[in-house]
């Protein structure tokens, strides 16, 4: 199924705020779960879509980089990570949850409750993480390796992210008689239905630490500002996410780490426009070069100057192409080209005499 938001809505690309409000109604009524035809998935996806083109920054987010990746948190959770231009935001913001957003856990509680889905807690894994990285287009070029700094939550040193000291033992818990669950009667509009929950007293251990590290209060991680080596492969293309495998936030108790995700954003350049592989420069040329030379000289990206030969068909107008002067190809297949658009200068003025020699030149074409 397509995940373009727009497509999801059935609206234009260029939707005004109203359109994409009375789609999102005409959908969500249809598809409502509570509908005899209604489709629950389809229903979670429409409210995915409403959730970031109704919101004016995330749309511009959306329409510049496309989707992001689904939240690990959560079936059908809605997980957006923010970002600004320029420096780093990053992390899971609940107040981006808002209204209807919120129906899918409201659903999954309901299923839950009637034993169809039932996923036994273990300590939450660290956040997905994600920021952006402003390169420059040569650094695309040749690829590069950036140290990246940013805050999060990191594995705390003095327990080794378990949160407390394992040599001083355990006590059973009481609360749970150390099963680490507790069974309750849950009532709600549809009945009443026992509910299996994680003991709050232990987290589901079952047992609690003797001594509990001071320095994280027992969570395992603490504040801390991290730094991680980005390996940027060449060829790389602007709004490019680089996944770096558990580089996020670190997880509660030792749990696993969250993945860091970087966005690669590149610097417009003075001279190079990138297209796609392929790159595109304006080069001046004086009208009596472009006669008399029938070539131009012109640096390329990688610093060399090469010259290219304009053909004998050439208009004004074309544009010269030199094969392997562009951007690489990701996996280093081979590189694009070099576009270059001339920019004829034709002389402002003409004194007497170069008027004559024209008039020569002119009898001379005839
Ligand atoms: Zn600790
Ligand atoms: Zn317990």
């Amino acid at each position: 199924m397509s995940d373009d938001y727009y497509k999801i809505l059935g609206v234009e690309k260029s939707a005004t705020e109203e359109e994409i409000k009375k789609a999102y109604r005409r959908l969500a009524h249809k598809y409502h779960p509570d509908k005899k035809d209604g489709d629950e998935a389809m229903f979670k996806k429409i409210n995915e879509a409403y959730q970031v083109l109704s919101n004016k920054e995330k749309r511009s987010q959306y329409d510049r980089f496309g989707r992001v990746f689904q939240g690990q948190n959560g079936a059908g959770g809605f997980d957006w990570r923010n970002f600004n231009d320029g420096g780093f935001e990053f992390g899971f913001d609940p107040s981006t949850f808002e209204d209807l957003g919120n129906m899918g856990d409201i659903f999954d509680a309901f299923f839950e409750g009637f034993g169809m889905k039932r996923k036994r807690k273990t300590y939450e894994r660290g956040s997905d993480l994600e920021l952006v990285q402003e390169i420059t287009l040569e650094e695309s070029y040749n690829g590069a390796t950036k140290s990246v700094r940013f805050n999060t939550q990191k594995s705390c040193e003095t327990c080794s992210g378990v949160g407390h000291d394992p040599k001083e033992g355990f006590t059973p818990c009481s609360a749970c008689d150390s099963r680490g669950e507790i069974h309750e009667m849950r009532k709600t509009f549809f009945g009443n239905f026992s509910q299996v929950k994680t003991c709050t007293k232990c987290a589901g251990a079952g047992k609690i630490p003797n001594s509990i590290c001071k320095k994280c209060s027992g969570t395992g991680r603490i504040t801390g500002e991290q730094s991680v080596d980005l390996k940027i492969a060449p060829g790389v293309d602007d709004g490019q996410l680089i996944k770096v495998t558990k580089a996020g936030e670190a997880g509660v108790h030792g749990s696993e780490p969250g993945d860091l995700y970087v966005r690669i954003k590149i610097k417009p350049h003075k001279k190079f426009k990138r297209s796609g592989e392929d790159l595109v420069i304006t080069e001046s040329v004086n009208l009596v070069d472009f006669l008399i030379n029938r070539s131009v000289e012109v640096e390329t990206i990688s610093g060399k100057n090469i010259k290219v030969e304009i053909p004998s068909d050439f208009n004004l107008g074309d544009q010269l192409s030199a094969s392997g002067e562009g951007m690489p190809r990701l996996g280093g297949f081979g590189k694009g080209r070099l576009l270059i658009n001339l920019d004829i200068k034709v002389p402002k003025k003409l004194s007497g005499k170069a008027k004559s020699l024209l008039e020569d030149l002119r009898r001379e074409l005839e």
